[in-house]
Parts: structure tokens; C-alpha cells; sequence
């Protein structure tokens, strides 16, 4: 029997520096060697299709790191491979991320002739300065630029943004919002500045904006944005969501290709978590997976599917009887907009 379909990630683990709030997995390297990873990417997509089959890919998405830095010649061959070792989809999405600095008209024009049909440009900030605090090394103008090259290539687009810095207030962010709206974006992914201990802002003591402050900001986001949000972090018109990232949110299977990327794959029908390294990987039961889909899907608007594997794990009484913080709604089950903003509580109580 043919395995269901499987999104496929790759990890390009590469920055030319660290930026001062990182904390994914990548190495300020400038320089790699990337025809051996462009060879071991390729070991593991032909790894996985032999233990897969040729079954159907919905989508590719590059991420990072910094995957624009990586020489076309390099994205072609990964490309070439998933093409001759698997089903890509007539409709497949295949997004690259990049940051502003990296990625000029002809190199983008030439990722696209070799697949690639959706840009997610790591613009984080509308203020030069906060762009230097951030440690990000290009500008304002810089990402503008790379947004209008995409756009006028005819691309879908989305831009990364952060807010909630240190000593950002609410009209912060409503302000960052309307200069956003005027960009013309279809996507947008709005992300929380979170301080994780191993990273130049983990080590300095940041006055943070507190926890009633960020909830502020987060529904200031909601009422000024003009484009709607489909995921706690991510904003989209409609039809322009990351159909990626939506699918394994839904609970879909995909693999992780490259160093420090995750995967969750469905091999004759069992579940199995990949261990960060291509190869490795272990059976997960159906509750621990059924847990990942639910903590998944309530981030989303549309919410978690209510499969019979589902619903044997959480606490269907405590759902009908809290409708402020949940809905149920034919097969699915969502977090309200007052749930939302207390999810990891909800969680805990709808999980058995
Ligand atoms: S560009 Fe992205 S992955 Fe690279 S260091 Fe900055 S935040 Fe981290």
C-alpha cells in the first residue's frame, strides 16, 4: 500500500553571524562547504524515499538558518532529487526563507527556475535601530527591497516580524502594524520576542514588557492588521496561508532533511518522531502523537481535528462545559480568542 503523502523540510543550518536573540538551531558560517551538504541532503531524501516509496509531496519548504546564502547550483540538485526520488505534487508549494542582504533579482529569478515559488524574507523590524539591537545586519531599505523584487516577480510573499522589544509599548506595535499594511504583504508571521538563556540576550539583563502588556500588544495586532491571522503567529488573506506550515499543523507527516531538523513520519501506518539527524528516528504511540496534534492545531484558528485517536486523549466534558475557552465546531475543536490568549492553560486542562 502507497504511504500518505509527506511535506518535506530542509534544515540550512548557515548564517554569516548569530543574531542576538537566536536560539535556532544554525552556525555563523559564511563560507560552508556546501556541495557536502548539498551531498548529505541528498543521501537523505534518497534514505527516505527508499523506506517511503514514492509517495505524493504537497510541499517543500527551505528553512534556517539562512537558505538564500546556498548557491543555486546547490538548490537545484537538493530539488532534482526530491523530483526524481518522489511525487511533487502539480500545485506544490516551495518556499525558501532568506534575510534581506543575502538574495538579490538575479539569484532570486534563478531559485525560481529551479522550483521555488514562495519567499518568507526575515524582515523582523521597520526601525534601523532596532534592526542593530537585534543584531540583524541589513537594513530597513534592504528588506523593503527584497519584499518589492518578490513581489513584482509575481512570488507569494510573507515577511517576519518581531515585537515586544525591550521598552516597546502597545502603540509600538500598532504603529509597526499600520507600516506593515501598507506593504501589500498576503502573509505576515508576527512573533513574540522571547529571551532564551544561550543566546547575547539570555546573558543581558532586558526590562521586558510584561506578560498584561504582551497580551495587549497581541490583541492590538488582531484589531490594526489588515490581514487576518490563521495561527497565533501567522497572518494571511485568504488562500495565502503557508499551506507548510498548515499542513503540519493539521497533523500531516513530513520529513525533516539536514542537521537539527525535525520530522514526523508515517511509514505503514505507524508514527515514527525523527531524532534531529536524517537517519535516526523512533516510534512514537499514538497518545504522545495525538498530544503533538492538539498542542499543534489549537495554535491555529481552524483548530484541531477531532480524529477518534483525538478525542480518546482529551477531556471532551471539560471542553462542552468551558465554551469561553473552546468550541467545538462539526469535526474540529478550536481555542476561542479569549482561549487564546491563555492556551498552554487550556491545554492542560482539555488533555486528559
Ligand atoms: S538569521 Fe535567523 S537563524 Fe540566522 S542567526 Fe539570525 S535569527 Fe538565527
Amino acid at each position: 500500500m502507497k504511504n500518505a503523502p509527506h511535506n518535506i523540510y530542509i534544515h540550512v543550518p548557515y548564517c554569516i553571524s548569530k543574531c542576538n536573540y537566536c536560539a535556532f538551531f544554525s552556525a555563523a558560517c559564511a563560507t560552508p562547504d556546501w556541495d557536502k551538504y548539498t551531498a548529505d541532503i541528498c543521501d537523505e531524501i534518497q534514505f527516505w524515499a527508499q523506506k517511503l516509496g514514492r509517495t505524493d509531496v504537497p510541499t517543500v519548504f527551505v528553512g534556517g538558518g539562512t537558505p538564500s546564502l546556498m548557491p543555486v547550483a546547490c538548490f537545484e540538485k537538493i530539488m532534482n532529487t526530491i523530483r526524481n526520488n518522489f511525487n511533487l505534487l502539480a500545485d506544490v508549494e516551495i518556499t525558501i526563507e532568506s534575510n534581506p542582504g543575502t538574495l538579490d533579482a538575479e539569484k532570486l529569478r534563478a531559485f525560481c527556475a529551479a522550483g521555488a515559488n514562495r519567499l518568507s524574507v526575515g524582515v523582523q523590524s521597520l526601525s534601523d535601530e532596532k534592526l542593530k539591537f537585534l543584531g540583524r545586519r541589513h537594513s530597513v531599505a534592504d528588506a523593503l527591497n527584497l519584499l518589492d523584487t518578490a513581489q513584482k516577480m509575481g512570488l507569494r510573499v510573507s515577511a517576519d516580524f518581531i515585537y515586544g522589544l525591550p521598552g516597546d509599548e502597545v502603540a509600538d506595535v500598532i504603529n509597526l502594524c499600520e507600516q506593515i499594511n501598507k506593504l501589500g504583504l498576503q502573509h505576515c508571521s508576527m512573533y513574540e520576542l522571547t529571551i532564551e538563556p544561550d543566546t547575547p540576550f539570555g546573558k543581558m539583563n532586558l526590562n521586558m514588557p510584561d506578560n498584561e502588556t504582551m497580551a495587549q500588544m497581541y490583541l492590538a495586532i488582531s484589531d490594526t492588521l489588515n490581514i487576518p491571522r490563521y495561527e497565533v503567529s501567522n497572518d494571511a488573506t485568504p488562500g495565502n496561508e503557508c499551506r507548510h506550515n498548515q499542513n503540519v499543523w493539521d497533523g500531516d507527516a513530513y520529513i525533516g532533511i539536514g542537521r537539527g531538523a525535525a520530522g514526523r513520519v508515517f511509514m505503514d501506518g505507524i508514527w515514527y518522531e525523527q531524532l534531529g539527524n536524517g537517519a535516526r528516528f523512533e516510534k512514537l504511540s499514538d497518545t504522545a502523537r495525538a498530544v503533538e496534534m492538539i498542542l499543534t492545531g489549537l495554535r491555529t484558528i481552524r483548530g484541531c481535528r477531532l480524529t477518534d485517536t483525538i478525542k480518546n486523549v482529551i477531556d471532551m466534558d471539560w471542553a462542552r462545559n468551558n465554551p469561553s475557552q473552546v468550541q467545538i465546531n462539526d469535526d474540529r475543536i478550536s481555542a476561542t480568542p479569549n482561549g487564546m490568549l491563555i492556551l498552554d492553560e487550556v491545554v492542560v486542562k482539555l488533555v486528559k
